[in-house]
């Protein structure tokens, strides 16, 4: 048979659509590998999958992997993006085709969304994903007859084993090349009146067809293609019509599957459920009400330990590599400020991205893990109510929890709460957790606050204030929410599908090109803003007005002349003096008048600076200020703070008051600038992570203020 060879401008593209959990991303993975990229939906945060399939016949084709919706009725904007991109076809995102992947054991429920495709007029293929299932189940699917009542072509697919791809690329092929366009009859019989209505709005969006117009009809009040003038029109014409939405609604879907579960029931036969009766047992545990939360909290015990430990080795090793690869290239090249910026800025931002990739990988390859088998669903639905309360999601508690050891990688997890109000509390309350950056901080501090003593026989008393700064950290993080619950205004209806999946062996492909996915997006699209940020912090305390920083070397050098200090006490003496040269140290001296209510002075100025690259760059920068030089022990630092003296009053520095708001301080700010970047990549824009950083900060100077007026 021939045909004709067209050159190929625009790739052709289709679209995978079906139920969420049908299988969807499984599918596209096992046909495109790692011919993956990441893009945007147009003026939205949901993230849009794109993969390239090359066909037999030299086809190219374009698959994008729309979010999972169960109709074209969405709740929520990840399926609002499904409906507007096929309600219009002259849409950027309008396929030329769909491929509908549809859960084969739950077919009743999953082809409504199938005949909705059908009155588009889009070019088709039914997918029956999870044949292996149906096997084991004993199920028998009749693929030739479904595809005769539904007049698309049918293929048995396993996005599991790969069974089917093939015979799925063979019935994409046939599409491309046009053989197998059959004309849309279509599934809804409108009523007269939604069909007059129809024919007027069909005038108003250039291309729609029937059906198109009815969802127009049904959307109108959101759908971002239509203009002001249009949505008057439509809004006109559906008073003049007396068009009833929610009743044309219930009318469509009864219609349609008084239409399609005839079709279903004629082709399964002999389904018996062995799968599913272990999954109801497991349930009876792991979703009881008491039982259920202990085994989650053991689980999640698990996984941060795991992120904690594991993290570290390979965090430890990235770290001494860019230490050992900063001095080498000190030693080759020639000393001078490019030498300074390639090894103080740009190779410790570097190494300040990359030293997160092992937490980042660690925490997603066991999350989806978890997810794979079919145990977040039950996490979440155990914790929904809860943290519904505080306007979050039952997939909130994952985030809460695991940025107790970063907030990094816990708000790169907020992608699987649909419900776009409740994903933004749960980014914007999550640094509010500490984490474990704070943890050198809170060393150096506690023992300025509270004596190293047993209290009741068995516990050290500082043990209990770092115990305490953390509660206070969760208990800000749930408050905060609440307020945010009030503020923050939605359309978005919000409850839980409570339809928990089956539990299954893991897919490790699936597993593994998450983590791939999860370490890119952070390491290009945070890492880059992440070193243009060190190295604008590296400049400022490195550089100064010119006079003033040789004016502060001359009088180190000769102070440490002065004291016969040795070569490195010497080198120490100058780091010092420079730095308050620098115009960090400028800065840390105009904000001094801000802070001073706080108890703070300049040089803790300077180190709330600096700490902006990470928190745990305090105690770095207060061994520089107090010229320790290394700051191998935390404990050397404290030591030299705690003989600071107030030059007037002479009282320590260091005293309950200024300690105690200095750590409150740290518990609150948001002083971490790899998160504001992921915050900014997950949210598309720089708004939250400005929101986050003001709240933040004012919540952390507030209480600061408080604590240190009352007790000084
Ligand atoms: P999506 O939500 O539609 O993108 O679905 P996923 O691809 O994430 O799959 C949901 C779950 O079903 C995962 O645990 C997959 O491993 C599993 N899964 C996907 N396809 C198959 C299949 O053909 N057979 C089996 N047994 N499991 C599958
Ligand atoms: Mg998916």
């Amino acid at each position: 048979m021939e045909h004709e060879t067209q050159p190929i401008t625009q790739p052709f593209t289709v679209a995978l659509l079906g139920n969420p959990n049908c299988g969807k991303s499984s599918v596209f993975n096992q046909l495109t590998g790692l011919r993956q990229k990441v893009g945007n939906f147009p003026g939205v945060t949901v993230d849009k999958k794109l993969g390239m399939i090359r066909l037999p016949g030299r086809h190219a084709v374009q698959l994008i992997d729309f979010p999972g919706t169960y109709s074209f009725y969405p709740t929520s904007i990840d399926e609002r993006i499904v409906v507007q991109s096929l309600a219009n076809p002259s849409d950027e995102n309008y396929p030329d085709a769909a491929v509908y992947i549809a859960d084969v054991t739950k077919l009743e429920k999953h082809l409504l969304l199938l005949t909705q495709l059908r009155d588009l007029g889009l070019p088709l293929i039914l997918a029956l994903n999870m044949s292996d299932v149906a096997e084991k189940e004993g199920m028998e699917v009749d693929a030739y007859t479904l595809s005769r009542r539904l007049e698309i072509p049918v293929v048995k697919l396993s996005g599991r084993t790969g069974f089917g791809i093939e015979a799925l690329k063979y019935e994409l092929q046939q599409l491309c090349e046009g053989r197998e366009h059959r004309a849309p009859s279509l599934f809804y019989e409108f009523s007269a009146q939604e069909k007059r209505l129809a024919e007027a709005i069909k005038d108003i969006v250039p291309g729609a067809n029937l059906y198109q117009a009815l969802l127009v009809a049904h959307h109108y009040v959101w759908l971002p293609f239509l203009s002001e003038a249009q949505r008057k029109l439509i809004s006109d014409l559906i008073a003049t019509h007396g068009f009833q939405p929610l009743r044309s609604q219930v009318n469509e879907t009864m219609q349609r599957y008084d239409k399609f579960t005839p079709m279903v029931r004629m082709s399964l036969r002999n389904v018996r459920s062995a799968t599913r009766s272990i999954t109801e047992k497991l349930d009876v545990l792991l979703t009881h009400q008491v039982a259920g939360p202990i085994l989650f909290f053991v689980v999640m015990l698990l996984v941060f330990q795991a992120i904690f430990t594991w993290a570290a080795y390979p965090m430890d090793l990235i770290e001494q590599f860019f230490a050992v690869s900063g001095e080498w290239v000190r030693s080759t090249l020639p000393a001078g400020w490019f030498t300074d910026l390639l090894t103080d800025g740009m190779l410790a931002g570097l190494g300040g991205i990359l030293v997160f990739i092992p937490q980042i990988a660690i925490l997603f390859f066991l999350i989806s893990l978890l997810e794979e088998v079919g145990y977040m669903a039950r996490a979440a639905y155990l914790f929904d109510r809860l943290m519904q309360a505080f306007g979050l999601n039952g997939r909130s508690i994952v985030a809460l929890i695991s940025s107790s050891a970063c907030a990094i990688p816990a708000i790169m997890s907020t992608r699987t709460i649909s419900n776009w109000k409740e994903r933004l509390i749960t980014i914007l309350v999550t640094p509010l957790i500490s984490c474990s950056a704070r943890i050198p901080v809170y060393t150096v501090l506690i023992g300025f606050v509270v004596p190293s003593r047993v209290v009741a026989g068995l516990f050290n008393l500082q043990g209990l204030a770092f115990m305490g700064l953390y509660l206070l950290g969760i208990i800000a993080a749930l408050l905060s929410a609440l307020v945010f619950k009030l503020i923050l205004r939605t359309q978005e209806r919000s409850f839980l599908m409570l339809e928990l999946p089956e539990y299954r062996p893991p897919v490790m492909r699936n597993v593994l090109l998450t983590v791939w996915e999860k370490v890119r997006t952070f390491v290009w699209e945070a890492g880059r803003i992440i070193m243009a940020i060190s190295v604008v912090l590296w400049v400022l305390a490195s550089y100064g007005p010119p006079m003033a920083m040789q004016e502060a070397k001359q009088e180190a050098l000769a102070l440490a002349q002065e004291r016969e200090l040795d070569e490195t006490e010497t080198a120490n003496m100058v780091a010092a003096r420079q730095i308050e040269a620098s115009y960090a140290g400028h800065l840390g001296k105009v904000i001094e008048p801000a802070i001073r209510p706080l108890g703070f002075d300049w040089k803790i100025g300077i180190a709330l600076i600096t700490s902006f690259a990470a928190r745990e760059v305090f105690v770095g920068t207060m061994a520089t200020i107090y010229s320790i030089g290394s700051v191998d022990d935390e404990y050397t630092v404290r030591d030299k703070m705690a003989q600071e003296r107030d030059p007037v009053t002479g009282k320590p520095i260091y005293g309950l008051a200024t300690s105690l708001s200095l750590l409150l301080f740290y518990v609150f700010a948001m002083q971490c600038m790899s998160t504001l970047a992921v915050v900014k990549r997950e949210t598309k824009s720089w708004k939250w992570p400005l929101v986050q950083f003001l709240y933040m900060s004012g919540l952390a100077y507030l209480s600061s203020l408080l604590v240190y007026q009352l007790l000084s």
